[in-house]
């Protein structure tokens, strides 16, 4: 089996961390100078571990095994939130790279490709989401969304641009090389420190809906307007967020979770009764049954809002994800390996956030393995994980590499 060199893995981690470094954590917003400085570093590691890599046309690096094949494809990302953690995304990546490697130092190996990818902008930097990976897979044409704008107003158009990558071609999916996609990642959430396992073994991303429910009501004095005769959209918005959280929670799974993250009352002032107002909703569950269950309360709920009056309200921006199921057998080989290295300490579970896999999984069999973050933090400068849990997920990550091309 393929023997990953702990210490140039940690080396590797923390060298990449220094692009952007912010205390413990990372500032390293997509297609930003460091961002475009980070990925030069990394398409040099990829050469130098044998790989033909380049930065693509939308900003994606990608490394590409001259192995005859069969053909693993691994990655993740390593752009990060504002003043996000080191390790989101780029664990993934530089495992994928570390995995090159030893392959290639593995007589056991020969043959055998692994190609690396770090998709463009999984943090959504740009409002187009997933651009990398749904670029890579063709879901998407570049010159659709040149325009969109990042957090800071530049078009993704002049960023790439800015980089030099303007003109240059995305990789695209060549059909028929890949066996599967294979992802490893932080865990983001508390799951496996609380029980004490090492390794998680991804059934399934969850799938994401909602929308923005947007209430119409009649601004008035706050003073003179007797309370039968008002039409209050604030009033409406917080009757409709708490009935609707009492019905939801009539029907949520283990798994459902919603979130209200956002309410704009409008136009905000002491003495007037608010006569616009919006409340922005999101619920995630692994199972698409459930999701439908708790769409059909939300509709009962607007609808019974509409009916009992005195104010209207229209759900807009609706949001619709799919869940997305990993690979069966990809599973079972990663459960198999994990359990000779970690016996009794690997668990299946779902991912409760969004991945690049999601996409990939759409068109081939795909997996997920995540290892134990601290304290469950993510998306903060004081995400972590041991050194140890580090070095045994790549590992774990290599044998099931192996194990699912030999297979
Ligand atoms: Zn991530």
């Amino acid at each position: 089996m393929p023997k990953i060199d702990p210490a140039r893995l940690i080396g590797d981690l923390r060298r990449l961390a220094e692009f952007g470094r912010h205390g413990t954590g990372v500032h390293r917003l997509s297609l930003t100078d460091i961002d475009i400085q980070s990925r030069h570093w990394l398409c040099q590691r990829l050469t130098d571990a044998g790989l033909d890599a380049q930065i693509d046309g939308v900003g994606t690096v990608f490394g590409r095994s001259r192995a005859k094949g069969p053909v693993l494809l691994m990655g993740s990302h390593t752009d990060t939130q504002p003043k996000g953690g080191w390790l989101d995304g780029a664990m993934g990546v530089i495992y994928a790279l570390e995995i090159a490697r030893a392959f290639a130092a593995d007589p056991a190996c020969a043959g055998l490709g692994i190609d690396v990818a770090s998709w463009i902008d999984e943090e959504g930097h740009f409002p187009v989401g997933f651009l990398g990976s749904r670029a890579f897979v063709g879901e998407l044409e570049l010159k659709d969304v040149t325009g969109a704008k990042s957090r800071d107003g530049v078009a993704l158009g002049d960023a790439l641009k800015a980089a030099k990558l303007d003109g240059v071609a995305p990789v695209r999916l060549e059909p028929g090389r890949y066996k599967g996609y294979l992802e490893a990642h932080v865990e983001q959430g508390g799951t496996l420190e609380r029980e004490a396992k090492r390794i998680g073994v991804v059934s399934a991303i969850v799938g994401i809906r909602g929308g923005v429910a947007v209430f119409k009501g009649e601004q008035n004095h706050a003073g003179t307007t007797p309370m039968p005769l008002r039409k209050d959209a604030a009033v409406a918005l917080f009757e409709f967020a708490t009935r609707l959280n009492r019905s939801f929670a009539e029907v949520a799974g283990p798994h459902t979770v919603w979130t209200f993250g956002r309410v704009v009352l409008e136009p905000g002032s002491p003495s007037v009764i608010p006569g616009h107002t919006e409340l922005t909703l999101q619920f995630r569950d692994p199972d698409t049954p459930r999701l439908d269950a708790l769409s059909q309360r939300l509709d009962a709920m607007l609808a019974g809002t509409n009916a009992a009056g005195p104010c209207s309200v229209v759900l807009i921006q609706p949001r619709r994800t799919e869940p997305a199921p990993m690979d069966a057998g990809f599973q079972d080989v990663i459960e198999t390996v994990a359990a000779k290295h970690a016996p009794g300490l690997v668990r299946r579970m779902h991912s409760a956030a969004g991945h690049d896999a999601m996409v990939l999984a759409r068109h081939m069999p795909s997996a997920m393995l995540f290892v134990p973050s601290i304290r469950g933090i993510s998306h903060d400068i004081a995400e972590d994980t041991s050194e140890a849990d580090l070095v045994l997920g790549c590992q774990v990550a290599a044998d099931a590499a192996a194990a699912f091309l030999k297979a």
